[in-house]
């Protein structure tokens, strides 16, 4: 059966356990792949809002190096025209302090900011600085490509400077520049539109990381936390960075892989569970087979014995071939006590079978439990005696009558001092005592035979049990009589106590309640 049980449980593995590993190192592969899907899907997202950011900044710049190129290329007029000119362009811009026009050597400023003092050197050393720019610049023009070039700036403190190249109306071609203040242009024309792409879900950040200076928060972008950063184009000195306002890219991802990890398991978890079952189902279906199996054996070799003894002794008898009377008596009483045993095995079955089908039928009546003893023991001294046990019967003073079948309570003390009997094979005592307890009378039976281990004591009560290690596999029996006790004591709404040793002796206990109101 060992083996078979082990070819099950294996097969439960293979069939169900193996799949399901399998199957969850697969899902955790997987929930990598969708880790680095769902980051990259977010990166490109996050990436997507700050290019829109910076096309959008390079877009207006481009508009407004427009609109100045445009004029300039026209005015013939002098300086003052000329401001005039850009006063009237720039009058609801408050981001332009300044536009001046390189030639040869020499700046010409126009202050649109009339408090703006230009910074005329530095600006000379940056042009100087981005000769390399300004030369592209010009190949892009000849290209009749003409855009606008941040000039790379680490000399003057928050201003930035964009420059272009445009025709004089001589079609000379000059160099223009727009001195701009970063944080008013941020704040006038960028703010409304980073606030428009994200969307309430990202905080933008513009800094400066060389001073350390936030110069636009939209949300809460922390510094230290942000998912993605990218250089701001017009203002190369300035960064724009993002955060998911929510949580990080990495917490979100972490948390949906938790949630997907969890659920995983919990599969995993209900499929160990159902093989678990399945393999104690099975394990029960393949244990009741064999006890049925030991059963039909047992009852089997139960019947045969007596069968043997008594076909045996009554053919002597009958062929006349007993002389003395005694032995004929002897012979008599071996039949006797053989045909009593089968009717004893006959009714067993009988009466557990009756019990299975539901169909016995219980009748209670005020029974006084020691006289039942004593009648039970009287019919059953002579057996005891005659298979050398003492037995001692120490019956409660004045208790009351409680509400019992008498004939099923005698059959569950039969069956008791019968086991005792039983299993008792060195010190043959038996000793059986009534009493009350609180508002239980008890009927116990005590033996100082082999006794039960721990492990067998939750067993020997369930129908077809039968201990099958040690002594107690050379006794007889069919595995019903326990099971019959205890469908009896629960009819009667008693209890079973059990209390045994191996080695020692087994005490067995029925409580009847005192004020049962049993089968009424
Ligand atoms: P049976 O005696 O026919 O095998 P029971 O249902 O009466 O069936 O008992 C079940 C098992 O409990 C027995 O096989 C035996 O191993 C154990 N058992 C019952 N009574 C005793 C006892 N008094 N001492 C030791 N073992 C016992």
């Amino acid at each position: 059966m060992n083996k078979l049980l082990k070819q099950t449980g294996l097969l439960i593995g293979i069939i169900i356990l193996l799949p399901a590993i399998f199957i969850t190192l697969i899902e955790i592969n997987s929930l990598n792949e969708n880790e680095k899907t769902i980051e990259r899907v977010f990166n490109k997202q996050i990436e997507s809002v700050l290019y829109t950011i910076n096309q959008y900044a390079q877009s207006v710049t481009e508009d407004w190096k427009n609109r100045l190129d445009f004029l300039l290329s026209r005015s013939r007029g002098g300086k003052e025209e000329i401001l005039a000119d850009m006063n009237k362009l720039f009058s609801d811009v408050n981001w332009i302090e300044s536009v001046f026009i390189a030639r040869e050597n020499n700046l010409q400023f126009y202050n649109i900011n009339p408090s703006y003092i230009p910074e005329e050197d530095s600006i000379k050393i940056l042009l100087d600085k981005n000769r390399s720019e300004i030369e592209r610049l010009s190949i892009y023009r000849k290209q009749g490509y003409s855009k606008v070039q941040p000039l790379k700036n680490d000399l003057i403190r928050n201003k930035a400077i964009i420059i272009f190249l445009f025709d004089t109306p001589e079609g000379k071609e000059e160099l223009c520049g727009m001195i701009i203040n970063p944080e008013n242009f941020i704040n006038r024309v960028m703010a409304p539109k980073i606030q428009e792409v994200s969307m309430e879900e990202y905080s933008v950040v513009i800094f400066s990381e060389e001073v350390n200076e936030v110069v636009f928060r939209e949300g809460k972008a922390d510094l230290l936390d942000l998912d993605d950063r990218k250089q701001f184009w017009i203002f190369p000195q300035y960064y724009l960075g993002i955060s998911l306002k929510s949580a990080t890219i990495s917490d979100l991802v972490r948390a949906r892989s938790w949630l997907s990890m969890i659920l995983i398991m919990a599969m995993n978890l209900v499929i160990v569970l159902a093989g678990f079952i399945l393999y104690r189902n099975i394990r029960k279906q393949i244990e009741f087979t064999q006890i049925k199996s030991d059963f039909v054996s047992n009852v089997s070799h139960e019947l045969r014995t007596p069968l043997a003894l008594i076909s045996m002794f009554a053919e002597t008898l009958e062929m006349g071939r007993v002389r003395t009377e005694e032995k004929k008596q002897e012979y008599y009483n071996i039949i006797h006590r053989e045909t009593h045993r089968l009717s004893n095995i006959v009714n067993k079955i009988l009466s557990f079978s009756k019990m299975e089908a539901g169909k016995r039928s219980f009748s209670f009546s005020p029974t006084d439990l020691n006289s039942l003893v004593d009648e039970a023991l009287d019919t059953y001294s002579f057996h005891l005696s005659n298979n050398g046990f003492k037995y001692e019967v120490s019956t409660g003073e004045f208790l009351p009558a409680i509400n019992a079948d008498s004939e099923a309570i005698t059959e569950a003390v039969v069956n008791l001092v019968d086991n005792a009997m039983k299993y008792s094979e060195e010190k043959k005592e038996i000793k059986i005592s009534t009493g009350r307890v609180d508002d239980y009378i008890f009927l116990a039976v005590k033996d100082s035979g082999m006794g039960i281990s721990k492990e067998d004591q939750e067993k020997i009560f369930e129908k077809f049990f039968r201990v099958s290690s040690g002594l107690v596999h050379n006794t007889k029996g069919t595995g019903l009589g326990l099971s019959l006790v205890k469908q009896i004591v629960d009819a009667h709404k008693g209890e079973i106590k059990l209390e045994s040793k191996p080695g020692e002796g087994s005490t067995f206990t029925l409580l009847f309640p005192v004020n049962s109101d049993s089968g009424s």
